[in-house]
């Protein structure tokens, strides 16, 4: 079997691409994909919702070369993926004034994805082994055939939430034409704790908004307590940022603890800062200061509380592959044209979404650049940068 285009996975960035070529008509196109259904991410992505973009997307969103990620986020970004979604029939609504989540359920997107990609071949249930240079062309086996394709897009994703099909197979491929590669490392997931901050185990299912710094990265969002460590969007995004080390909570999201413990006169500080009570009382222990009244709080008690606006300590790693949502690592950005996504060194070749070495915050962004760069490639092979 010749085809034009082999898109390597049928996930997001490997079903946009196949609907792109299908719009613009005139190849024949194939996806292979190693489960018996299309979209497994999607399916279970934003708690069954798939939180498909953000109102505002940049490449500071983004851990990854940021010519790459801003060429190819400005050819297809949140506004003409929402444009292109609408007109589709469906009205992706705004949660948190942030997230884009499709009305229903993830399979809304599956849906318009899949019917968008009319013109093409469906191989599903194979699995992917390995692709070969072949005159004009490429030689792609699965463990069910050989297909021979002038283009091959490779789009099978990271190595994360292996439960749903995901494998190392991109990477394998780009390896085994001698492009650079970075290894997959596990991203927006929960964090483990050393020792030190075992006291925060006693708190398992708080939450409340916080400040992350990693780095020059400030994380905005809610943190959850946890019975294996931290988590909750602020502490998934912050571990997209750090690989070892410190990171520093603000518990009071930006409000000085000093003007709080002025303001609070007689109060105790359990009731003059607006956190959960049960976190106050534990994280004073930590700190060796009684619930007292502020307005007794010693100097020295002072410098010590100041810890609410930066509680600064190392975690131990990360809750592993099995639960981040995504891998960060991948093929190397330096590799491809920041154009189109396709390989510098071996014509014909692409690759596309989580493969490569770009990886997005928690809140709509993996996806966005997924779509994105799924799109590039298929308008590159299509001919048509111009098209939109
Ligand atoms: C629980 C969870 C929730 C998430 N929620 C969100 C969210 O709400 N918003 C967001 O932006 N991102 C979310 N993400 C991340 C997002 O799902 C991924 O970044 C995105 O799916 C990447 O798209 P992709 O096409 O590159 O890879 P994938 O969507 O993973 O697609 C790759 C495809 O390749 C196939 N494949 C892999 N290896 C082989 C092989 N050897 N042979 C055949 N087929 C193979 C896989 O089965 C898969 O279908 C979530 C991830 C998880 C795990």
């Amino acid at each position: 079997m010749e085809f034009d285009v082999a898109i390597l996975g049928g996930g997001a960035a490997g079903l946009m691409a196949a609907a792109r070529l299908s719009e613009r008509g005139g190849l024949s196109v194939c996806v292979i994909e190693g489960n018996a259904k299309p979209g497994a991410k999607i399916r279970i992505s934003g708690g069954g919702k798939c939180n498909l973009t953000n109102v505002s997307v940049s490449e500071n969103n983004y851990l990854g070369d940021e010519i790459l990620v801003r060429s190819i986020l400005k050819r297809f970004d949140e506004h003409a993926l929402l444009k292109w979604v609408r007109a589709r029939g469906c009205e992706p609504v705004v949660r948190k004034k942030r997230y884009y989540f499709c009305p229903r359920s993830a399979q809304e997107m599956i849906d318009i994805l899949v019917n968008s990609a009319i013109e093409t071949r469906f191989f599903l249930g194979d699995r992917i082994e390995y692709v070969r240079k072949e005159q004009g062309g490429f030689l792609v086996t699965t463990d069910k055939r050989t297909l021979s394709a002038r283009n091959v897009i490779v789009a099978t994703g990271g190595v994360s939430y292996a439960s749903v099909g995901a494998t190392d197979v991109g990477m394998k491929v780009a390896e085994s034409f001698g492009i650079e590669t970075v290894p997959f490392r596990p991203a927006l997931a929960g964090m483990t704790l050393q020792k030190e901050q075992f006291w925060m185990k006693a708190l398992t299912g708080i939450s409340f908004p916080v400040t992350i710094s990693v780095g020059e990265k400030r994380l905005r969002e809610d943190m959850l307590f946890a019975h294996r460590g931290i988590s909750g969007p602020a502490v998934l995004s912050a571990s997209l940022y750090w690989e070892k080390g410190t990171l520093s909570i603000d518990f009071l999201d930006g409000r000085s603890v000093e003007s709080l413990l002025k303001g609070g006169g007689n109060k105790k500080i359990a009731t003059a800062l607006p956190l959960p009570k049960r976190f106050v009382t534990e994280f004073l222990a930590v700190l060796g200061v009684d619930d007292k009244p502020c307005s007794s709080v010693t100097p020295e008690e002072k410098t010590a509380l100041q810890a609410f606006n930066a509680y600064t300590f190392a975690p131990a790693g990360t809750f592993g592959f099995t639960k981040a949502e995504v891998s960060k690592g991948g093929v190397a950005c330096g590799a491809l044209q920041p154009f189109s996504c396709e390989s510098r060194a071996v014509k014909g070749l692409y690759f596309v979404g989580e493969v490569v070495d770009v990886t997005g915050e928690l809140g709509g962004y993996n996806f966005q650049w997924a779509f994105a760069s799924g799109r590039c490639a298929a308008d590159h092979i299509g001919g048509g940068l111009k098209l939109r």
